[in-house]
């Protein structure tokens, strides 16, 4: 069996908070990603769903080291040799981005207004020397038309595209340098839900077209099982549940996934459920509680939830959890939205 794109090990992210005195020491850390562990395979979508604050994206930019990661592994299985990236000199890195991208959330601010569409475009291969001359330009159109953008638009500044074409644009420019594995960072969360559904339909042709492989980040449940094979589920900088969509939507084993599940709108409306209410918002990760970090929350909390950590243990092949009390809790599920055989 060939091994996975991507192996991220007890991968930490912790942010320094310095004292405001005269000497700056730093005093407490922001442990925004705290011992993830995770692979993706090649030509799959994972999707990573958690309320904001949750640490997700901070998971994704991570692996690009667009964020220094803390601790941890981020192994890439490159043509059979395994690559820690967290060990990567910056230099050794710059090589390596043409294999990984990013699309990122907001198609306004994410294209610069004053360069072209053609050049924002170009601005990976240009940056990292892929290209030169007349091969620009031809591979410029080439990204546009996967991405149907019309090839007449290339000339004009991104203020005269909506949303829709504008996130059409970051995607030619995510997959102008041929990359292995690209992470969408709430790509569609921006968008209308019509024109939520043809990127997302975009990016599924693109991945049976090239075999991308995607870590597809939302915090909207319904988007995420669209295009996902599997889904991780974060709260508070740690996974508390990893399952293969379909086992996740019908059969959630961590009362956090039920809550959000419950909040998806109109699910189906043949089934009766009723939202699952989470009290206050999510605690700040400079403190986390002890025990289980979302006993402050869950409906279900029992006083062991508080002192002790619950284990990360496999229920089912591939479905994975973390609570104490997964083996009698008898969570709601639902039928997939949207459902179709992701990937
Ligand atoms: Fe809720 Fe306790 Fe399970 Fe944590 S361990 S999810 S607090 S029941």
């Amino acid at each position: 069996m060939s091994k996975p794109l991507l192996e991220i090990k007890d991968l930490k992210v912790y942010f320094p908070i310095r004292s405001k005195n005269l000497f700056g020491g730093v005093t407490k850390y922001v442990k925004a990603v705290d011992g993830v562990s995770f692979h993706i395979e090649k030509g799959e979508t994972l999707g990573l769903v958690g309320e904001s604050g949750s640490g997700k994206t901070t998971v994704g930019r991570s692996i690009l080291r667009a964020i220094e990661p803390t601790e941890g592994q981020v192994t890439y299985n490159l043509d059979g040799d395994a690559v820690d990236l967290a060990k990567l000199s910056d230099k050794e890195m710059r090589g390596f981005r043409k294999y990984m991208q990013l699309i990122f959330q907001d198609p306004y601010s994410s294209l610069n207004p004053r360069m072209t569409v053609r050049d924002i475009i170009a601005e990976p291969l240009v940056a990292q020397n892929l290209a030169k001359g007349d091969e620009v330009d031809e591979r410029v159109r080439e990204a546009a038309a996967y991405c149907k953008l019309n090839l007449e638009y290339l000339r004009r500044f991104p203020h005269a595209f909506s949303g829709g074409q504008r996130q059409r644009i970051g995607i030619a420019r995510a997959l102008i340098s041929r990359p292995e594995f690209i992470v969408c960072d709430e790509s569609v969360s921006a968008l209308d839900v019509s024109i939520q559904a043809e990127i997302l339909n975009l990016l599924m042709d693109l991945q049976a077209e090239f075999g991308f492989s995607y870590l597809f980040i939302a915090h909207d449940l319904s988007v995420v099982a669209h295009i996902s094979k599997r889904v991780a589920v974060m709260y508070l900088g740690q996974f508390v549940e990893l399952a293969p969509t379909k086992d996740l939507f019908l059969s959630p084993k961590h009362p956090y996934t039920e809550a959000l599940m419950s909040a998806i709108p109109e699910v189906n409306p043949d089934i009766e459920m009723a939202p699952v209410h989470l009290e206050g918002e999510i605690p700040s990760p400079i403190n986390p509680p002890s025990g289980c970090r979302f006993h402050t929350r869950c409906p279900y909390t029992q006083d062991i939830c508080k002192t002790k950590i619950p284990e990360w243990k496999e229920i089912n092949p591939g479905h994975f959890a973390a609570c104490h009390f997964v083996d009698t809790l008898h969570l709601k599920g639902v039928e997939m939205p949207n459902s179709e055989d992701a990937n």
